[in-house]
């Protein structure tokens, strides 16, 4: 069910669905996916879906992972990178493997701990986590080289392009439930620019920490 095997099933889907990066296919590959979700559901790890962890809550499906991974690394720096929605922990703990620092953030306190668990198991040492709302970002640590949301605002909240550097990134699906798009969106010296990439299903970024 965790085999190696089931692993490469997973990266092979990925391949096939587009993900070209290298590292983060190699990345995929040796992330044990199932430590992120709860028992009941390890024989569904490998599996490109989404599933819950929990409060509502959902792991984010293995594609899109790779995809924002991705594109963060294609498109510049990534020496500290931003994470708003930390929930299994799985997205910081791909991330954690190929950028610098790795900071995250979560409303709910119950899903941080267990994600900080985990984390520290698979002895990855890079990544910082607080409950918190993600609205504010973390201007403590400010300003990063990415930003990535893993839940879904109507509108990208003004604070977190305010802790982007110059050159930095912010990538984010937006829009309500059965309307989200991927943004994309670069800090350039004339201003910040939008792309969108493709159509997305994310839950909804929250108000507030609970
Ligand atoms: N990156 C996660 C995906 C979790 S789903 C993973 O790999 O498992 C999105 C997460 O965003 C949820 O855990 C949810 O509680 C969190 N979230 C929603 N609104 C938030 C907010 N305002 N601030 C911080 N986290 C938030």
């Amino acid at each position: 069910m965790t085999s190696q095997r089931t692993r490469e099933r997973l990266v092979s889907r990925l391949r096939e669905s587009g993900i070209r990066n290298k590292k983060v296919l190699e990345v995929m590959l040796k992330t044990p996916r199932h430590v992120f979700v709860d028992e009941a559901l390890g024989s569904r790890a490998y599996d490109d879906t989404a599933l819950p962890i929990g409060f509502g809550q959902t792991i984010s499906q293995p594609y899109i992972v790779a995809r924002m991974t991705e594109i963060l690394l294609e498109t510049g720096l990534c020496d500290k990178v931003l994470e708003i929605g930390t929930g299994s922990g799985y997205q910081a703990a791909v991330l954690s493997q190929l950028v610098g620092q790795v900071y995250s953030v979560e409303r709910i306190g119950a899903l941080l701990t267990r994600a900080r668990k985990r984390i520290r198991a698979l002895n990855l040492y890079n990544v910082r986590m607080k409950t918190f709302d993600g609205h504010l970002g973390w201007r403590e640590n400010a300003p990063y080289d990415a930003i990535i949301l893993t839940a879904a605002p109507e509108e990208i909240p003004p604070e977190l392009l305010a802790q982007l550097k110059h050159g930095g990134r912010l990538i984010a699906p937006v829009g309500v439930a059965g309307q989200q798009q991927l943004h994309l969106i670069m800090h350039t010296p004339s201003g910040y620019e939008c792309s969108i990439i493709e159509d997305v299903s994310f839950v909804p970024l929250l108000p507030g920490n609970r």
